[in-house]
């Protein structure tokens, strides 16, 4: 094997809307965020296509935009999920994942240039993306080149990262960490509240000694520093149609152009009382001046949108502000002084700014790639136990389970009733989530040895020691055939539930000798499963003859911590079992990923 000797590195990313961050664990296990070619922390998140057919990505590219609009992508995290981006490149069509990847193989390379090799890495999205735009995050680090360890949604790194430091910072000795973190500590809570570039997201946290629970998220894909920017982007672009009678919006590149210095304005109200805009479109040049107050006044409403969806969350929570003890910020646009102001108002106490919004959570994303290496670490070794004991066979599925594609066309027969539900909710152990890995570097013993990664026996120890858990951002359900024939989203998991869960709900036939049964599985909130995602089928066949109508078909929802999705369903007299596993990792197929990887080899990014 050609990398024998070398331990496998992975690194956390941050791929944000506007920009991203890489860091990785130093041998001291202290989390630092890697520099690009440029030298910056952080990248933003903007591809430009040359003509040649070679990729500019980052700060280069984000300047260019300003020439060169149509060859520009900004923004893709907020078409992640779609078939095709919006617009087309050059006349060519491209998915979502193909871009990003563009980005992330730009990531890859400056710091392996830093680093030396990189393998994988564990990748971070918002909490409430759903599970079609967490599968294209995944093909995306594919395409790049990347294993992709771990999704782990933004706000759990983020507080992984500040609960990270804190154990660190409370003794030099070793085994006074383990005595803190292993003793029952009352829990408090903390909110995460980020505003970055194009998303806002917020999330209620239970940290308890060594455990972090996400309670509760919510947020807006379509809200984030951008929209700041528009609002002085059209306060400027009136004030110069009213002296010059044209409007700097319907010139592209003006448009580009006023949007960054719009960007800088806002920036500089960060720190100033008042800031100055220039404007040129169509051979003419005006001056805008713009104070912090009156920034304020015209982005009230917006800033009103991430308050009310901070006070939703605290009530999703079950919490009240006064048990709410540390607001986290996390995102460039926390930055500004008005977030802050109100944070304080709501909270009553000063938000914890001490850590760096921009590069906070790709830190806790190294941190969890070290703690699922230590996590599968374990697993391995438990399996390597099992594996002596005689295996017990599996119950087979007795048919192939369908892809979301098929469900157009598959016959789909009413089966459920709403007839007598009942829920039994039994908790899987850790033991079964850290095996269900998207990748699983324990099954490579070169990846596998993460105490090596690190010299300082210190951070080794905390990060065995801690766990983080998660929640469902979104609810997961079957559709149910009422009575009246009418189809109806029967929520299995709702969202918001602690992860790793089972639920198994019971349902029955629609008709007596039903042969077979179909389970749509969908995704949302909605009743209306037109109005859900469509996220796979499992299908009964070959069901006994002679059932009559309301037999029992138990349905179970397994729901890992890294969003793996195990469903069974079950006849009850018969035992008749199908299961299948909706895996994020086959998203978009895998030739598909293939063939973009073959195309990425080929294309020179910079
Ligand atoms: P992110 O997606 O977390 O990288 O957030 C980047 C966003 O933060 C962009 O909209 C930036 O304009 C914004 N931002 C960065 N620095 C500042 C600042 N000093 N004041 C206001 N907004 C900022």
């Amino acid at each position: 094997m050609s990398n024998a000797g070398r331990t496998k590195r992975y690194v956390g990313i941050d791929l944000g809307t506007t920009f991203c961050a890489v860091a990785y664990l130093d041998n001291h296990g202290q989390p630092v965020t890697i520099p690009n070619a440029e030298g910056s922390l952080v990248t933003p998140s903007v591809v430009l296509f040359e003509p040649t057919g070679d990729v500019v990505v980052g700060q280069e590219a984000k300047r260019s935009a300003v020439i060169e609009p149509d060859l520009t992508v900004e923004c893709v995290k907020r078409e992640m999920g779609e078939r095709w981006y919006s617009r087309q490149i050059m006349g060519r069509q491209l998915p979502p994942p193909a871009i990003a990847a563009m980005i992330l193989r730009k990531l890859k390379q400056d710091s392996e240039a830093k680093i030396g090799p990189i393998d994988g890495a564990v990748i971070t999205v918002p909490a409430y993306f759903d599970e079609g735009r967490r599968q294209a995050t995944i093909a995306a680090g594919q395409i790049a080149g990347l294993e992709v360890l771990d999704i782990l949604n933004e706000p759990t790194a983020a507080a992984l990262a500040y609960a990270y430091r804190d154990f660190l910072h409370k003794s030099d000795d070793v085994n006074e960490i383990i005595r803190l973190v292993d003793e029952t500590v009352p829990g408090h809570h903390a909110v995460v509240y980020d505003l970055g570039g194009g998303t806002f997201d917020v999330t209620v946290l239970r940290i308890e000694g060594k455990d972090l629970t996400v309670l509760a998220t919510d947020g807006d894909v379509r809200l984030g520093g951008k929209d700041w920017d528009e609002r002085i982007v059209n306060y400027v672009a009136e004030a110069f149609k009213q002296k010059h009678n044209q409007d700097p919006r319907q010139d592209k590149h003006a448009m580009q152009g006023l949007f960054a210095s719009a960007e800088e304005a806002k920036k500089n109200l960060s720190v100033r009382a008042k800031t100055r805009i220039v404007c040129t479109h169509a051979g003419q040049t005006m001056t805008v001046d713009l104070t912090r107050e009156q920034f304020e006044q015209m982005t009230a409403d917006l800033l009103y949108r991430t308050e009310s969806r901070v006070n939703r969350v605290i009530d999703a929570a079950g919490l009240k502000w006064g048990q709410v003890d540390q607001v986290l910020t996390v995102g460039g646009s926390t930055r500004m002084p008005q977030v802050l102001e109100l944070l304080k108002r709501v909270t009553g106490r000063p938000a914890n700014t001490s850590l760096s919004p921009d590069e906070v959570v790709a830190h806790g994303a190294a941190i969890h790639a070290a703690i699922r290496l230590f996590q599968m670490h374990h697993a391995q070794t438990k399996r390597q136990t099992k594996a002596a004991k005689p295996k017990t066979p599996k119950p087979k599925a007795v048919e192939e389970p369908l892809t979301p594609r098929a469900i157009d066309q598959a016959d789909v027969l009413p089966m459920l009733t709403d007839e007598d539900l009942t829920d039994t909710g039994a908790e899987p152990s850790m033991e079964t989530t850290v095996q269900d890995a998207v990748v699983d570097p324990a099954q490579d013993p070169v990846a596998w040895n993460p105490s090596a990664q690190f010299d300082d026996k210190e951070a080794t120890q905390v990060l065995r020691a801690i766990t983080t858990s998660n929640v469902n951002a979104h609810s997961l359900g079957v559709v149910m055939t009422r009575p009246d024939k009418s189809k109806v989203n029967s929520i299995i998991i709702p969202r918001n539930t602690s992860l790793p869960t089972s639920v198994t709900k019971r349902y029955g036939t629609v008709v007596p000798n039903q042969t077979s049964v179909t389970v749509i599985i969908v995704e949302g909130e909605s009743t209306k499963p037109d109005e859900c995602i469509p996220i796979g089928v499992c299908q009964i066949k070959q069901l006994p003859w002679g059932l009559r109508k309301g037999s029992t078909i138990y349905v179970t929802f397994s729901y890992d911590n890294s969003g793996r999705l195990d469903v069974k369903a079950v006849e009850a007299t018969s035992g008749t079992t199908a299961q299948a596993t909706i895996d994020r990792a086959n998203a978009m197929p895998q030739e598909d990923i293939a063939k973009a990887r073959q195309a990425m080899a080929r294309i020179k990014v910079a």
